[in-house]
């Protein structure tokens, strides 16, 4: 080689991503603040663990981890199409929802095909996009915080290849209803693909107009759930997508050969085979939702009605939501901001169990009683 060349090293589109920033770990906020009590409200994990019969199954297949795994996951994907009444072969298993976003964002898009979201949103989704170059037009969310579908719809243009919406909705908490998917489904074409991210549907099953969207037949329609949140085996990195054969069969060409793992197919198996956790957890949310509503209500905290395990406070400006959330953290409480949703003058609240959200109100009104929530 003659001489350095000065070729830049990425892409732009690389180049101006910005590093994912989580939430902080229970280890560091003890290091920092050594607080006398520490309650992770920020990741939408589920605070009551997982399903018991989770850990001997995973330690029963500590005995094959020196194989690969299954990368069909194929006697998961035979139980999930038994419980959801469809084949096996409209199932795709990946490490993670993520795992499956960036899937379909390297599977989908022809040069210049760009996608269709809110501008606030599962900040996943933007970042797969960028990776791949993809162009998002993001369309506000409206007054309510809640999906625009008609600006959506209106946005779709030729070259709209996929339609991204999560519901119920991260950050937010908010949900399209049947009325309004139905709606919006007859305007889209069949050639756009729409992504129903369902991380929530355990939360929000029972809710009355909530669109299952596995109980209609389009086959443009691919339907994203995961074993993090409900199931609470986020560590494992455990996620599913659901569709018609034609696309699954295009993801099993694309999806990274050997995810999920030996011990995450395993453990995702066990959970599955304890509905009275999945019961327990939902009902631990509920009430704890009901009790910050309540709080909410009695301290004049503006906040956002949710159907998922997470509610979304509204403050003033995006000081007072730095302000606060450092002032909860100082305490013990971890909270999320969610200026990388789109979203900077807002903090997202998981619900955990009562001695959780008990440490959430008694913060709360320690910075009251200290003046130091002038502005809420
Ligand atoms: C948490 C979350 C995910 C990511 O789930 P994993 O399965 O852990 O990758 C996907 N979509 C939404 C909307 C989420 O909130």
């Amino acid at each position: 080689m003659s001489k350095l060349g000065n070729r830049p090293l990425v892409p732009l589109n690389i180049r101006d991503l910005s590093p994912y920033v989580a939430g902080k770990t229970i280890a560091e906020v003890k290091e920092e603040y050594d607080p006398p009590e520490i309650s992770k409200l920020a990741s939408n994990e589920n605070r009551l663990g997982c399903s018991s019969h989770v850990q001997p199954q995973v330690v029963k297949a500590m005995q094959e981890i020196q194989d690969y795994p299954d990368p069909a996951s194929g006697q998961l994907r035979e139980v999930l199409a038994d419980e959801n009444n469809i084949d096996p072969e409209n199932i795709i298993v990946g490490a993670g929802s993520e795992s499956l976003i960036a899937n379909l964002c390297r599977t989908f898009f022809l040069n210049n095909e760009e996608a269709v979201t809110a501008d606030a949103t599962f900040v996943g989704f933007f970042v797969q996009g960028n990776i791949r170059g993809i162009s998002i037009k993001k369309i506000p969310v409206t007054d309510d915080y809640r999906y625009d579908l008609n600006a959506m719809a209106d946005a779709i243009s030729e070259r709209t290849k996929m339609v991204y919406i999560a519901n119920p909705n991260n950050p937010t908490g908010t949900y399209i209803t049947r009325s309004e998917f139905e709606q919006f489904m007859r305007k889209v074409p069949s050639d756009v693909l729409v992504v129903m991210d369902e991380a929530y549907f355990e939360f929000a099953q029972d809710v009355s107009d909530y669109p299952h969207s596995l109980r209609y037949d389009f086959d443009n329609v691919i339907t994203l759930r995961t074993f993090s949140k409900a199931y609470g085996l986020a560590g494992f990195r455990v996620g599913y997508g659901i569709a018609s054969k034609k696309i699954i069969t295009e993801m099993m060409k694309t999806k990274l050969t050997f995810e999920p793992t030996v011990a995450a197919q395993a453990a995702a198996l066990a959970a599955l085979g304890d509905p009275a956790f999945l019961k327990k957890t939902k009902d631990v949310v509920n009430e704890g939702k009901k009790r910050l509503y309540k709080f909410f209500e009695e301290h004049g905290v503006s906040y956002v009605s949710s159907i998922s395990n997470s509610v979304m406070m509204v403050l003033p400006t995006e000081q007072a939501a730095i302000d606060f959330t450092q002032k909860m953290l100082e305490q013990g409480v971890i909270l999320r901001r969610i200026n990388a949703f789109g979203l900077p003058n807002c903090v997202r609240i998981t619900i955990g169990r009562k001695k959780e959200m008990r440490h959430f109100e008694r913060s709360f009104k320690n910075l009251i009683e200290a003046q130091e929530l002038p502005s809420i």
